[in-house]
């Protein structure tokens, strides 16, 4: 079924913009991406390119984005370096391609008439406040550049949409993992890591004793979450979206060799400074306010995604 409805996905050759874009164009949207390549890599969207628009362009560019905002209906603005170290080596390109193209998508938004900007936030903005489960309302406490400036993101699209009138929905992502997400990157995230390493035979490095936990999250959970809000009457909120489960290191590495049937210790190093011990959100305003319910829970999606790199071969 075809759907009159354009979306402009931001940042779109990365992880998470690729798997929206896939599921998107499966439920009959039109979809526009803009991307820089930073981060991102043009093989996450070779299969669509003959099914959207794709701007190769960057956003820290207010002009670049008024192009690409001409004739949209809604934004999912995933484009960002999405990195705490990043961030801490280099805090004016964390700035810049966070802070600075999330008030140029917002300006182009506000300008063009869209009906919605969905922003893709961070539960890294609680910082290491030790309370559990983490609830919106909580104080931010943002421990590096990266988390300030996803902060910062928020209360712009906040301000928008109550000083200028424009729709937004900040979504504070938990953990993501799935298919599309760079193994191999100097930043790389936890599981695609761990997941390579032990498909090779390979042992996984720990910092600190593994017994730290997140709220990991299957990206299915994330895309319909975007969609939900995306679809919803709500503005101007900010909104945990995670499984509302916890697993340590330890146990993670359990699981994998699980499916992997292989009995792969880890190499536990010393603990890294910075490193929050437990994370875990509480999702009960995601599932009052978007109806929103975690679709795949970590142990399918951790099969999944291993399913998914013995078929590429990575
Ligand atoms: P990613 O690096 O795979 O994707 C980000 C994309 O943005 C890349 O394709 C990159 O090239 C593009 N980009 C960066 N700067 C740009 C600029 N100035 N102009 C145009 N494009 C630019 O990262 P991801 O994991 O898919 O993250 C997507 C969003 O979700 C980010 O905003 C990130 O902060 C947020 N987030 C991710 C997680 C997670 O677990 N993956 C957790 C919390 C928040």
């Amino acid at each position: 079924m075809k759907v009159s409805k354009t979306i402009l996905i931001t940042g779109g050759a990365g992880f998470i913009g690729s798997n929206l874009i896939k599921e998107l164009l499966g439920r009959g949207y039109q979809v526009c991406v803009i991307d820089n390549l930073s981060t991102g890599n043009i093989k996450n969207i070779e299969p669509f390119l003959n099914k959207i628009e794709f701007i190769e362009g960057d956003l820290i560019d207010l002009e670049t984005v008024k192009n690409a905002v001409k004739g949209v209906d809604y934004i999912l603005h995933q484009a960002a370096i999405p990195s705490v170290a990043h961030s801490i080596k280099n805090p004016l390109d964390s700035h810049n391609s966070n802070l600075n193209a999330t008030l140029n998508v917002l300006l182009a938004a506000k300008e063009n008439n869209v009906k919605k900007v969905i922003y893709a936030s961070s539960s890294s903005i609680y910082g290491g406040s030790p309370e559990l489960p983490k609830e919106e309302n909580f104080p931010p406490n943002p421990l590096s550049f990266y988390a300030l400036t996803k902060y910062a993101g928020e209360k712009y699209c906040q301000l928008f949409s109550k000083l200028c009138g424009l729709p937004t929905i900040s979504l504070r992502y938990f953990n993501i993992f799935g298919p599309n997400q760079d193994p191999d990157s100097e930043y790389s995230a936890v599981i695609p890591k761990f997941i390579k390493l032990m498909l090779q035979g390979k042992q996984p490095v720990i910092y600190g004793d593994g017994e730290q936990t997140r709220d990991f999250t299957y990206i299915d959970n994330t895309v319909e979450a975007n969609i939900l809000a995306m679809e919803s009457d709500i503005s101007g909120e900010v909104i945990n979206i995670a499984c509302g489960e916890m697993i340590s290191l330890n146990q993670l590495v359990e699981i994998i060799n699980k499916y992997l049937g292989k009995n792969i210790k880890p190499i536990y190093q010393d603990e890294r400074a910075g490193d929050v011990k437990h994370s875990l959100a509480d999702i009960s305003k995601a599932k009052k306010l978007l109806g929103y319910k975690p679709i795949v829970m970590i142990e399918e999606g951790l099969k999944k995604l291993i399913d998914h790199y013995e078929r590429i071969k990575k």
